[in-house]
């Protein structure tokens, strides 16, 4: 289904380009800006089994997004200014924001000296217990699993379904299975279903937060350098929304208070985790706003306009996806049309 649905977006997206529709599309959707939304980025990889491929993007695709914006004379701006233009109503620029969710070392690696090339400043929203090498990429946990097995099993509402993961379409399928079971979970069992599978399957998922994940040390020297920005990202990357009032408060407090004491300085920019309908909405909203955030951006698709500053703790952005590395993509992206596909041709109050 989730393959179905990507071949349709990206024959949209494609019909889009060829159309030319994105150029009529441009007054309308394209607002004052956008903020992008990036995950890993690094060389692509030729694995068949890749179910989050959506989530890495190459050095090449981000240099090729960074010298379009180039050409069509956007700023690249950090996530400080845009605020500022925001709350100040200074809309005589468009603008483009770059954003990086978990604090993955490839940020350093493979993305910085590409962001450098074009003195392109951005925001890393960092969840403290990825630096403290204590949290759960359960996404990227499921994916090993998955990759090495011939056959899954999981307890799915009380009845065990077996999966085939013998081939590339029995693996992407139990991908997508167990992967929407397990978003659905509440947090305990999320971590107790995930930790039972990675035993059967002999994954260490601690190890994959160390693997991937800059530490305290190294955030500190990356944080260091004037392109780059310090947001958070909570603390165990939950889903806020499921959390009750007291505890969703703890996560978007006390991530910042540990970022800002690791790092010595201030953090007042935040990425909620998932950051969908379902993972941050206006009891979010308003409680990013009261622990002291300038900004928060959502996932929900969407460019920046002129209401956005009513809405600074539900800002939508742009996702550079994984799926769709092709350049013929990049004026539709900046068009404003890609995401008002997504939204149904709607535009969207974030509230
Ligand atoms: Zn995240």
């Amino acid at each position: 289904m989730k393959q179905f649905r990507n071949n349709v977006i990206r024959a949209g997206l494609g019909a889009l380009y060829f159309s030319g529709a994105h150029y009529l599309l441009r007054p309308i959707f394209s607002g004052v800006g956008a903020i992008f939304m990036l995950h890993q980025v690094r060389p692509a990889r030729d694995a068949e089994f890749a179910p989050n491929r959506h989530l890495e993007v190459t050095p090449d695709f981000l240099r090729a997004m960074l010298a379009h914006l180039h050409s069509r004379d956007i700023d690249i701006v950090t996530i400080d200014e845009l605020h500022q233009r925001l709350t100040t109503r200074d809309f005589s620029r468009r603008v483009a924001c770059f954003t990086f969710d978990d604090g993955y070392r490839d940020n350093r690696d493979y993305a910085l000296p590409v962001m450098r090339e074009f003195n392109a400043p951005f925001t890393v929203f960092v969840a403290s217990d990825f630096a403290e090498g204590s949290g759960r990429l359960w996404w990227i946990a499921l994916e090993m699993a998955i990759a090495k097995a011939s056959s899954v099993e999981a307890s799915i509402g009380g009845t065990v379904i077996q999966f085939d993961t013998s081939t590339t379409a029995g693996k992407q399928a139990a991908f997508d299975r167990l992967h929407d079971w397990l978003r659905g979970l509440p947090e305990f069992e999320l971590k107790r279903e995930i930790d039972a599978l990675c035993t059967r399957h002999g994954v260490d998922i601690a190890a994959i937060c160390a693997d991937l994940c800059m530490s305290w040390r190294e955030l500190k020297a990356f944080a260091a350098d004037p392109l780059v920005t310090v947001g958070a990202h909570s603390i165990t990357h939950c889903n806020l929304a499921k959390q009750s009032e007291d505890v969703a408060v703890h996560e978007m407090r006390e991530s910042r208070a540990r970022i800002a004491k690791a790092l010595q300085r201030d953090v007042v920019h935040l990425a909620y985790p998932y950051g969908d309908r379902i993972a941050a909405g206006p009891r979010e909203f308003a409680l990013a706003r009261t622990a002291g955030y300038k900004t928060a951006v959502t996932t929900r698709p969407g460019m920046i306009f002129a209401e956005s500053s009513r809405h600074l703790t539900a800002l939508p952005r742009v996702s550079l996806n994984g799926n769709y590395q092709n350049e013929r993509i990049l004026p539709v992206l900046t068009s404003g049309a890609a995401t008002a596909m997504w939204n149904g041709f709607r535009r969207i109050d974030a509230a």
